[in-house]
Order: C-alpha cells, then sequence, then structure tokens
C-alpha cells in the first residue's frame, strides 16, 4: 500500500500537530519551481478542506509559467509582502518546510522561519537535510516532493482528501522533477500515484504543454546559449553553457526562461555532464545535471557554493562569470572517473 513505508512515529507525530493547529505556514526553496509550488499548493488544499487557516510563503514569487495551478495566485511572496508575511509566521503553530534540505534554501526568509516559534515539519527529498525541523520526512530516493507527499497523505489517512485541483498540483510536481516521468522513474510505485492522479481527473497531457511551454524569446534565447555559448569538456563527456547578463537581457530574461536549458546536452551522444552557467547580480548562478554515477552535487557544493542531488544539483559561485568557467575547467578533470561508461 501506497505510504505504508513512511516512518509510523513520525506520521504518528505529525497527525498530533495537525489535529492542534489552527494556523498553518506553508514554505519551499527560493526561485520555487514545478514541485516547490506543486507541493506547497498540494498540501495547502489538504490542509485547508481540513479547515485549517493555511497559508504560503514563498521567498520569492513563482514564475508566472505556473500560475495556472490552482491556488497559486494566491501564494504571497515574502519579497513582495515581507510585512504581512512576518505577521503570519509569528501567528503560525505549524510550519511546513517543503522540496528543500537546508534554512539557506529559503534565502531572505530564513532568518524569519529559522527563528519562528512554531513547530516545523520537513518534507522533501534532497540529501542530507539539516536538522531544522521538529519531524523530518526526508526521502532522498524519491523523484519528488510530490511523490513522497502524495505517500505521506495516504499515510495521514487522508487520501480522500485529494481532489482534482490537489492531484494536478501533485502531478505537476511529479513530472517538473522526473521531466514528464523521463528520469528519476523507474520506481513502480511513482506509476500507482500517477495513475491515482489520473483517475481523479488530471488531465496529463494538457499539464504537460503547460508546463513545457515557452515564449518565443525563451525559446530563441535556449537556442542561442546552444548554439554560440556551449562547449565540450572532458572529451565530449561534459558540456557548459555561459550566458552573461547582457546576452540574457538581449532575449528579454525573466526568471525562469531558462528552466531545462541545463538538461538540453544531456541528449548529446555520449555526455553524462552537463553544466549552466549565468550572471545574477552579485553572484553566479550554476545549474548541474549528470547521468549514472556522476556526482554533481559534491562538484557544487565542494566548488561553486551549493549541493543538491546525486544527478540535479546548483550552487552560487561568487566571483566573475570567467572564474566560475575557469574554476570548472580545473576541477572537472578531478572527478572524470565518476564518468559512466559508454556501451
Ligand atoms: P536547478 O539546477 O534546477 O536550479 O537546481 C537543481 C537542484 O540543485 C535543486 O533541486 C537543488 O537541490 C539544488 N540546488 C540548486 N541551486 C542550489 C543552491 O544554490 N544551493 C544548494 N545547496 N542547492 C542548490
Ligand atoms: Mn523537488
Amino acid at each position: 500500500m501506497i505510504g505504508n513505508d513512511i516512518d509510523k512515529k513520525s506520521i504518528k507525530a505529525l497527525a498530533q500537530l495537525i489535529e492542534q493547529c489552527n494556523n498553518v505556514v506553508i514554505t519551499c526553496h527560493v526561485k520555487p519551481d514545478g514541485d516547490a509550488v506543486g507541493s506547497t499548493l498540494a498540501l495547502f488544499h489538504i490542509l485547508s478542506t481540513l479547515g485549517k487557516a493555511a497559508h504560503i510563503i514563498t521567498p520569492d514569487s513563482p514564475p508566472r509559467s505556473l500560475r495556472f495551478l490552482p491556488g497559486c495566485k494566491d501564494i504571497i511572496p515574502l519579497s513582495a509582502q515581507e510585512d504581512f508575511c512576518k505577521s503570519l509566521i509569528d501567528k503560525a503553530e505549524l510550519i511546513f518546510c517543503l522540496d528543500f534540505n537546508a534554512i539557506n534554501r529559503l534565502d531572505k526568509a530564513a532568518s524569519v522561519i529559522s527563528g519562528a516559534k512554531a513547530r516545523k515539519v520537513l518534507i522533501d527529498h534532497h540529501l542530507y537535510p539539516e536538522p531544522f525541523a521538529d519531524i523530518t520526512i526526508s526521502r532522498p530516493t524519491e523523484s519528488s516532493t510530490c511523490a513522497l507527499l502524495f505517500k505521506v497523505i495516504c499515510a495521514l489517512g487522508l487520501r480522500p482528501l485529494i481532489d482534482k485541483k490537489t492531484a494536478k498540483c501533485l502531478m505537476a510536481g511529479i513530472m517538473t522533477d522526473t521531466g514528464n516521468l523521463s528520469y528519476n522513474a523507474n520506481d513502480p510505485d511513482l506509476y500507482t500515484i500517477t495513475g491515482d492522479l489520473l483517475r481523479l481527473g488530471v488531465d496529463k497531457v494538457n499539464l504537460w504543454e503547460r508546463l513545457n511551454t515557452k515564449s518565443l524569446s525563451q525559446l530563441k534565447l535556449n537556442a542561442f546559449a546552444i548554439d554560440n555559448r556551449m562547449e565540450m569538456l572532458l572529451n565530449g563527456r561534459a558540456a557548459l553553457i555561459t550566458l552573461t547578463a547582457e546576452e540574457l537581457k538581449n532575449y528579454n530574461y525573466v526568471k525562469g526562461d531558462t528552466e531545462g536549458l541545463v538538461n538540453i546536452p544531456l541528449s548529446i551522444n555520449g555526455v553524462a555532464v552537463s553544466v549552466f552557467m549565468h550572471e545574477e547580480p552579485g553572484f553566479i548562478k550554476v545549474s548541474m545535471r549528470s547521468k549514472g554515477e556522476f556526482p554533481v552535487n559534491r562538484l557544487c557544493s565542494e566548488h561553486f557554493g551549493g549541493g543538491g542531488h546525486l544527478n540535479a544539483a546548483g550552487g552560487e559561485f561568487k566571483g566573475s562569470l570567467s572564474e566560475a568557467v575557469d574554476t570548472l575547467h580545473r576541477v572537472l578533470p578531478e572527478y572524470s572517473g565518476f564518468l559512466p561508461h559508454i556501451d
């Protein structure tokens, strides 16, 4: 049965906390993606159905591309409404932290959330969760927080509360973190869950169309990056794409426009590591993907101020773009022993 393998003690404690609370805040990592937004919204719908006064507070705004998800317009970004968010956090008895493992992933919301008196519950699938929560349900083997959340909802006996809109949010997260069930997608449970979500009325075909839709300038920016700003490393086993702030501006870049770009080089024959770096005000945002056992989380934590999963990681490099590129050139060969064999 789905959810049976979630730690019973945690579920019992969580059920008690939910029962006792009224004011709840749900939060997720900065630059929220489909899994972060999908999981916070799904939990929001469940808690609202239970009659709780729930609010979603994100460090910054969700990307425009996700605003179609049911409830997304009610998300309150701390960056836009700091005082209101602080008052909600102050009033909360329970704070759910979804889809991140370290408090600094909350960016400017980190101090206010970590300083809150509310009990905290972490539900997440990233490696090495920091011990900041009262209850930690962490499963790095899960493809997405949404898949894990579905299991937690089942374990809590709340599966009957998942309606069509909640199902849509959960499916959006699963599809985002598995590239529409194409990677991290070997867990048979995933198909039991997605089958269940489809039976609840989710239109997966339409949902993927929405999640995968790009603006013309976004498509052109991605094409420009691959055509002009991609360099092959490690004898064609790795690819690096870089974009300067000026290049982003030339294509009217808005947040989220390069989402997915880092995955594309992995479709090149033989490429097992893909790195994308772009200039942000004050730092270089680094994003990495890999195949097999190549640990991009290690590469990111050891050299690029970040971390993440074995095959999907990121970081913030303090320095210039050319310094970040030089660092990669210098350190990447040290990891070449992890490259998967080509058959
Ligand atoms: P993305 O490349 O999509 O921005 O991030 C992929 C994964 O890398 C995220 O799910 C997260 O686990 C991790 N990640 C991205 N950026 C950072 C960062 O700045 N710090 C840390 N610790 N992890 C990051
Ligand atoms: Mn996720």
